[in-house]
This record gives C-alpha cells, sequence and structure tokens, in this order.
C-alpha cells in the first residue's frame, strides 16, 4: 500500500480460468518480452507498466540447487507463473502487492522476516498491519483478495536480518530495512544485485502511514541502505532497476528529503493552531484529489508520526487538548 490510484476490478484472466477449472498451480511461463536479465542468475520480471503499483518487479533468482522468486506481483498471476520452477517466494514484507502470487505458487515455501509472518499467514494478520479502521478495511478487503488474489499461507516461515539463502552458485541474503512495515527487508544477491523492495526511490517519497509504520525506523532504514555498494538496485515499483552506485545514491537522497519537505509543511500549516483530523482533511500525503479508501488513515498516521517528532524536538506544542501549534 503505498500509492496514489487504485485500479479496481481488475481480475486476471489467469485467475478467472484457474477458479473455473479449479487449479490454481504455477505453470513455467515465457517472460522473454519484457524479462531484464541481470546476470545468468538474476532475471526480473518487469511489472505492467514498468512495475507501477498495482504490479510490481519481481525478481527470480537461479541456482544450481534451488530457484526463488521475490514478491510475485499481479503480473505473474496474470501470466501465471515464472520462467523457470519456482521452491521458494521470498517476500520482503506484507503488503497486497507484493503477496500477489503466494497463492500461484502453492507448492513453493514461503519466506518473510518474522515481524511480518502475521500479513502473510491470513488476512486478519494483513488488516493488524495496516491498522485500517473496520469501514475502511471493509471497502479495501475486497481489492485484495480479488484484485492482489490473496491466499494466506500458515505455512509462511520467518526469517531474521542477515539470514542467507544458499540457492547452488548464487546466495541471497535478507537485509531487515523496518520502518515502512516492521518486517520490511531488502536483499543482498551475490551476482552484484540489490532488492530495495519498497524503499522506491518515487517522487511520492517514503510511505509510513500504517500502524505497522516507524519513521525513525523508515530514517534509519534510508541511512543504511544508502551505504549498500552494488551493480544493480531493484525497487519494486516503476523506477526499476537503477544501474551503479552513483546513480542510487542521488535517487536515495532525493527520496529521503521527502521526509523533511512533508515536516516543513506540516510546521508551516501549523503557524495556526489545528487538530490532527483538520491536518488529515488538509493532505500532506496524497493530493487532494486522490479518492482511494484508506487515504485519511495514511494522512492521520504520517501527520501523528512528525507531530510526536515536532512535539518531542521542541518545533511545536500541544496548545490545548488535541490542538497542537509551532512553537
Ligand atoms: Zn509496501
Amino acid at each position: 500500500m503505498s500509492v496514489s490510484v487504485h485500479r479496481r476490478g481488475a481480475l486476471s484472466l489467469h485467475y478467472k480460468v484457474a477458479c473455473t477449472i479449479g487449479f490454481m498451480g504455477a505453470e513455467i511461463v515465457d517472460w522473454s518480452d519484457v524479462e531484464r536479465k541481470l546476470s545468468d542468475q538474476v532475471t526480473v520480471l518487469v511489472g505492467d507498466k514498468n512495475g507501477a503499483y498495482p504490479s510490481g518487479n519481481s525478481v527470480v533468482i537461479s541456482g544450481s540447487g534451488e530457484s526463488v522468486i521475490i514478491d510475485p506481483s499481479i503480473t505473474v498471476v496474470e501470466r501465471g507463473g515464472a520462467p523457470v520452477a519456482i521452491d521458494a517466494v521470498l517476500t520482503s514484507h506484507g503488503h497486497e502487492d507484493h503477496m500477489a502470487g503466494n497463492g500461484l505458487f502453492d507448492t513453493a515455501r514461503v519466506h518473510v522476516h518474522h515481524h511480518d509472518l502475521l500479513a502473510v499467514q491470513s488476512l486478519d494478520g494483513l488488516r493488524d498491519v495496516y491498522g485500517l479502521p473496520d469501514a475502511v478495511w471493509a471497502e479495501f478487503e475486497p481489492s485484495v483478495v480479488e484484485e492482489f488474489s490473496y491466499v494466506g499461507r500458515p505455512d509462511a516461515i520467518g526469517f531474521d536480518d542477515g539470514h542467507v539463502f544458499d540457492l547452488g552458485g548464487v546466495t541471497v541474503e535478507a537485509v531487515h530495512l523496518p520502518g515502512h512495515t516492521r518486517g520490511h527487508s531488502g536483499f543482498r544477491i551475490s551476482d552484484g544485485t540489490f532488492f530495495c523492495s519498497d524503499i522506491d526511490l518515487t517522487g511520492f517519497g517514503p510511505y509510513y502511514g500504517d500502524t505497522w509504520s516507524d519513521l525513525d525506523q523508515f530514517e534509519a532504514s534510508l541511512h543504511q541502505i544508502r551505504d549498500e555498494d552494488a551493480h544493480h538496485y531493484v525497487t519494486y515499483h516503476h523506477k526499476g532497476i537503477i544501474e551503479g552506485r552513483q546513480d542510487f545514491v542521488e535517487r536515495i537522497d532525493a527520496f529521503t528529503s521527502v521526509i523533511q519537505r512533508r515536516h516543513d509543511e506540516m510546521l508551516a500549516f501549523l503557524a495556526e493552531p489545528h487538530t490532527l483530523d483538520e491536518m488529515v482533511r488538509h493532505r500532506f500525503v496524497y493530493r487532494p484529489s486522490v479518492q482511494i479508501p484508506f487515504a485519511d488513515s495514511v494522512e492521520h498516521r504520517t501527520a501523528s508520526l512528525h507531530v510526536d517528532r515536532m512535539v518531542a524536538r521542541g518545533e511545536a506544542a500541544e496548545v490545548e487538548p488535541g490542538l497542537f501549534q509551532a512553537a
């Protein structure tokens, strides 16, 4: 969930056919029209519209022992599989767009950082990660199930920071980068590829609007990922593949600066005293024209994280109960 627009009702043909004939397993599918091979072992399956939400850029890593896929997107579900047989799915974090293929690869193991395990295991767990109010969840849930083909995987396995998946001749190391969600993780692949997931370097900026999000953790993760030295950086959404460290550093710095820009805009708004609800109505994350069921919830969580920071720094104070003003 990190987005500005929602495409609804786009049930995939594969999904419909699979439901009709009662078969949901993945097949081996030709991706040669849109795949990007980064090395002998690593291929990016570029999602619809260059991986813009609701799709994403999934990564297949093939070793001599096993093949895994990172974050199978709705495009992978629409196409019905990956170019190779998949032994395991690595889920970078528990958001709907990153788990679309977890049901399709029904014979593969699923791995995710243990903090986000609940979102992978069941719809109730996913709801807890978002922390959406009942009415908002009721509106969003059908989209999670239909558009994103959500299938809970109670058999999913938790990993910790630094866990290494040895696929035979190539390794994938989990790098815990929390903040977007508590368990959000990147993957450091031994061929020189780094998967950044939803540190996605878009102009939208960092998304920390869930109950499971944390601003301080996100900033620490941005600081940490900036030191990654890779040949290719893969973001899940439409920035896609970034080549070389210099370009990456420029983009990560621009992405990081959105946090301070939001902070400054909110602080300027609080020149006059305002409540959090007034900040929600003003819109600091989404443009006022964006209509998505969870916008107010995301605005509220984001504003409250920034106001907490202002109060802690002495930049603003609670002048009356529930009313905040810049110092
Ligand atoms: Zn996400």
